[in-house]
């Protein structure tokens, strides 16, 4: 599980090209949006490997807007349609897939990101990863698994 702050648009522009090649066979369904809370969970299914994950996308602005508008938004349809700035929110992304864990994410957003602020970074690792990649991600850009990829592109940015 990884958790980051950031610009969907951010995000897709730090993603590395094999991750965002490979989100080409994942399809993404929105579950629900929480819309109180700004909380969106979506379900990917990954055609290579037959599995299916959660994503969750949490809107960090969604209480700016104003109250009596989003009282009346009842889908996450409706939501973009009626907030089109939605697209530019800072967001918090999750996935219960092992990507984060084994493909170096922890590490890079770990490390690479100290003093960087365009990177994301993750929030709820249980402590910094400082082993490095070197087997699996020797060029230390793995940073969003293909599924959230794959919400990003075809869901917030769309
Ligand atoms: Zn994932």
């Amino acid at each position: 599980m990884i958790r980051t702050s950031i610009q969907a648009e951010g995000l897709i522009t730090n993603a590395d090209y094999e991750s965002d090649t490979r989100a080409s066979s994942c399809s993404t369904v929105l579950v629900r949006m929480d819309t109180k809370t700004g909380q969106i969970d979506f379900t990917t299914h990954c055609a290579n490997s037959n599995f299916s994950w959660r994503q969750r996308v949490n809107l960090l602005e969604w209480k700016t807007l104003p109250e009596e508008e989003l009282e009346k938004i009842k889908t996450f349809q409706e939501a973009k349609a009626q907030f089109p700035e939605i697209k530019n929110m800072d967001i918090e992304v999750s996935c219960n897939c092992p990507h984060a864990l084994y493909s170096g994410s922890l590490f890079n957003l770990n490390v690479l990101d100290a003093d960087d602020t365009t990177l994301p970074r993750y929030t709820n690792a249980p402590a910094p990863e400082v082993r490095p990649p070197d087997k699996n991600d020797k060029e230390r850009n793995h940073i969003l698994c293909k599924h959230m990829i794959s919400v990003i592109r075809n869901f917030l940015l769309k």
